[in-house]
């Protein structure tokens, strides 16, 4: 279980928190195109107004190259202060005059949020006096609060040095990720399915061979199945795989016949020449057809899909991250939907969702309530399911 103090820990009341939240949601023309972030991030806004502290809430927006208004936070302050039925303020500039003033005028119950820290360099360089300035906010008895699940795979000031100017705990999000998915990860109900797509597979290998140890069942999609497919000698066209990962392939498909995990490799593919909306498409069948030079395989085909159907069916738990395919044109998700209709039709699994990816695309259909878990976290739940240590986390007080 958890190791790390809570806000439950730590006496609140009357103090100035700053808060570590993750608001990095899509943004369009200056609106939110998907609050599950920040609606995650209610439970432990709300007990901190609720104990009588006033908040202070930073976070960042996108990969801003300084300041960029197209990564401004403002759009944030708007739908949190409608969800907490309480004026938000909002500050220009996460630190400097006007961030102190405001917040040293701050009374209990009151809500200040910050711009985006990554306006400035130092928040990504881990800088001391950034944190500090951070941190000095807050004024005499100061808390920090992390609950930003989604950064703490970072070491940056506002997940580590920040941790050594405040006395340092964890909010009820990052409580519920790190519980939900390492109980996933060290007692899932069996059989476990792993399902895992999306492009990188040098990011997914760790994680794979955790799930070599830990599933019954083994599925690839994505181009991820491509560099497999690659590997085994099969030509890929133009698809996107990973060249430099071929042996490691090899390597994860033998450890997991040596471990009798099975391993489930897509046998049909749906490929087109472009990747674009309204593309010609067609099925292959990678034993009987082959591939021409400028094919490219965008989804998995419909008897792989109907396989990870069958084998969500017979599965009781389910740890998924990463697309079947380019989920993001309609005309290549059709294997990515066959899967979701298996994982949320009664009687389902039990589904654990990672991967920022994986996650947007059931926002957008808004199906994330179906799931018994979609994290808010990508690289953050990789990292953890891995079994790679989380800065951010282990910089908190311990119990
Ligand atoms: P997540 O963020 O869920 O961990 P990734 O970032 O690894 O997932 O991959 C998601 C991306 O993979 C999506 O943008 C999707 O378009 C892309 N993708 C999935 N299948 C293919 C494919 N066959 N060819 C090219 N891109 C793909
Ligand atoms: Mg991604």
């Amino acid at each position: 279980m958890f190791t790390k103090q809570t806000i439950r820990d730590i006496d609140v009341t009357n103090k100035k928190i700053l808060l570590r939240a993750d608001y990095n949601v899509p943004v369009e023309d200056g609106r939110i195109t998907d609050d599950y972030r920040i609606q995650k991030s209610l439970p432990t806004v709300k007990y901190l107004l609720d104990h009588g502290a006033a908040l202070i809430i930073c976070s960042h927006l996108g990969r801003p190259e300084g300041v960029d208004k197209k990564f401004s936070l403002k759009p944030v302050a708007e739908p949190l202060s409608h969800m907490l039925k309480e004026p938000v303020e909002f500050a220009a500039d996460c630190v400097g005059p006007e961030a102190t003033q405001v917040a040293t005028g701050l009374s209990p119950g009151q809500v200040l949020l910050l711009e985006n820290l990554r306006f400035h360099a130092e928040e990504q360089a881990d800088d001391d006096g950034f944190a500090k300035q951070l941190a000095d906010l807050t004024g005499p008895d100061g808390i920090f609060v992390q609950d930003g699940f989604g950064v703490v795979h970072r070491a940056h000031a506002s997940t580590v040095a920040v941790t050594k100017h405040l006395p340092a705990v964890a909010g009820f999000l990052l409580e519920t990720e790190v519980d939900t998915i390492t109980e996933a990860m060290e007692h899932p109900a069996k059989p476990l399915l792993a399902l895992v797509g999306g492009a990188k597979i040098a990011d997914k290998i760790d994680v794979l061979k955790r799930f070599i140890d830990i599933a019954d069942t083994i599925a690839i999609g994505g181009a991820m199945a491509n560099t497999f497919l690659a590997a085994q000698g099969i030509a890929v066209g133009q698809s996107l795989y990973d060249k430099d990962q071929l042996d490691q392939a090899n390597q994860i498909v033998s450890a997991a016949g040596k471990k009798g995990t099975d391993f489930i490799i897509p046998s049909d593919g749906v490929v087109a020449h472009e990747m674009k909306a309204s593309a010609k498409t067609r099925v292959v069948r990678f034993q009987s057809d082959s591939l021409k030079s400028n094919d490219n395989i965008l989804d998995i085909g419909p008897d792989s899909a109907k396989k990870i159907a069958d084998l969500v069916k017979a599965a009781k738990s389910v740890i998924w991250n990463g697309t079947m395919g380019v989920t993001e044109i309609k005309e290549f998700a059709a294997g990515t939907d066959t899967v979701i209709k298996a994982l949320t039709t009664d009687p389902k699994p039990r589904t654990l969702v990672g991967g920022g990816d994986t996650a947007g695309y059931l926002e957008n259909r808004h199906i994330v309530d179906k799931f018994a878990f979609v994290s808010t976290g990508g690289g953050a739940s990789l990292d953890l399911m891995s079994g790679r240590p989380l800065p951010g986390v282990e910089a908190l007080r311990s119990k």
